[in-house]
């Protein structure tokens, strides 16, 4: 299989070359095509797997045939839940349509709007933008969709959970009813699955593995250990294996921003990203540690989702999140284009809920590894899941080298949780922080 059997036009080709991809991944050639016809797409594949060119690319080479936009007109709208990933996103986009004469610019919150409104004005061929500030522009006159083809929702199920449906609803309530709908994400539960299918006209429906399955290209462990105990050990494990490079994730700010001191008090360079930030020191933050100017990245789940960090061998979890999807989101920073990583989370005794809703959901138990001198006084409970023994062989791969496994459907039900049912479920006392932004 190669990109030019898929029917790219030769300017995207130049473009793939330039950039060194040699063949499509699984995602890509199952869904450019689908795409070049003009067909809606839902598509399930693992982190890492290329699904962003596999919606650009496709798009470039229906704008690239089509009209130019109008006066403040959108042709294609890609929709994301953070700025960090929309402006990678505008990146790609880039990339990608480096020989094509299209225009795209990024629009979100955080910074000022005049400029975004000063490159909307003669109209652009493929707009990215967080929810928000697309609204604020809209409202303001500023951008208009008559003329949009395509509408992309990146990491689909989060656009549609309850952080964003809202926005998203009154988003699509403007958008002209005739047009392609493209949705993407690693991880699709079955009732977010029922609710995007409202909004989609005859989809083609990728599911190129099992939807919510870790790629296998990350290593991933639990170390029990207790939680006063947790920052110690994260920097002795840093000393220990000499990361250099290494995202960790915090389930608040205010902990991200405690674990930078402490971090610091222990010579290891870290900086904080989330969002009480301002957007200029997230950006700077990120800046940074892609070129390894710190060690440590300590992040909220604003950076679990879509971030491509080249290379990035480290993850680690400092506590579970709540929602078992951001974990495979996270540990999806790593292990991406086919490349080895590996993920570490920390776990307590009181995270044994949030670890077995992980583990149900990524249908496996998590090995778990004592480290010396860190053995916890409180033991964190042993996983009981009665999970099918079967089910562990359902995370094949969609690394670039192996070969597609199909549309397989996942074998069970109890492999899926609602994001938004366990929003609403009573918080576990001793773990669960309210549900503040991230
Ligand atoms: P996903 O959205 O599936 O998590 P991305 O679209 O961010 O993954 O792509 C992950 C990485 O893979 C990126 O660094 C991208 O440049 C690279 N990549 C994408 N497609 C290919 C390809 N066909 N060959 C090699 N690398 C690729
Ligand atoms: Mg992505």
């Amino acid at each position: 299989m190669s990109f030019e059997s898929l029917g790219l036009s030769a300017d995207i080709l130049k473009a793939l070359n330039k950039k060194g991809y040699s063949k499509p991944s699984p995602i890509q050639a199952q869904a450019i095509p689908a795409i070049l016809k003009g067909r809606d797409v839902m598509a399930a594949a693992q982190t890492g797997t290329g699904k962003t060119a596999g919606f650009t690319l496709p798009i470039l080479d229906i704008l690239a045939k089509g009209k130019q936009p109008s006066t403040k007109q959108a042709r294609t709208l890609i929709i994301t839940p953070t700025r960090e990933l929309a402006a990678q996103i505008l990146e790609s986009v880039e990339t990608y349509g480096k020989f094509l004469n299209l225009s795209s610019t990024v629009v979100f919150g955080g910074v000022k709007i005049n400029p975004q409104i000063k490159r909307l004005q003669k109209g652009v061929d493929i707009l990215v933008a967080t929810p928000g500030r697309l609204l604020d522009l809209h409202h303001q006159g500023e951008v208009r969709f008559d003329e949009l083809e395509v509408l992309v929702l990146d990491e689909a199920d989060r656009m549609l959970d309850m952080g964003f449906i809202h926005d998203i609803r009154k988003i699509l309530s403007y958008l002209p009813s005739q047009r392609q709908n493209l949705l993407f994400s690693a991880t699709f539960s079955n009732e977010i699955r029922k609710l995007a299918k409202t909004m989609v006209n005859d989809p083609v429906e990728i599911s190129v593995t099992p939807r919510n399955t870790t790629a296998d290209t990350v290593k991933q462990w639990i170390v029990p250990v207790d939680k006063k105990r947790k920052a110690d050990l994260l920097a002795a494990l840093t000393h220990k294996h000499d990361w250099e490079q290494v995202l960790v994730f915090s389930r608040t700010k205010h902990g991200a921003d405690r674990l930078v001191k402490q971090l610091d008090k222990k010579q290891i360079t870290a900086v904080a990203i989330h969002g009480n930030k301002s957007q200029n020191a997230r950006t700077r933050a990120l800046a940074s540690f892609k070129k390894n100017g710190v060690r440590v990245l300590v992040a909220t789940d604003i950076a679990a989702r879509g971030l491509d960090i080249n290379q990035l061998p480290q993850v680690v979890n400092f506590d579970l999140p709540n929602v078992p999807e951001d974990y495979v989101h996270r540990i999806g920073r790593t292990g991406r284009a086919g490349k080895a990583g590996q993920a570490i989370s920390l776990v307590s005794a009181d995270e044994i809920k949030q670890l077995r809703d992980i583990e149900r959901l990524i249908g496996k138990v998590l090995e778990r590894r004592l480290e010396d001198d860190f053995e916890p006084d409180h033991d964190v409970p042993a996983s009981n899941l009665n999970l099918d023994v079967k089910k562990s062989s359902r995370s094949k791969t969609t690394s670039f080298k192996k070969k597609s496994s199909g549309n397989r459907k996942p074998t069970s039900k109890t492999n899926f949780r609602n994001r938004n049912k366990n929003k609403n479920k009573k918080p576990n006392k001793s773990v669960n922080r309210p549900n503040k932004k991230k």
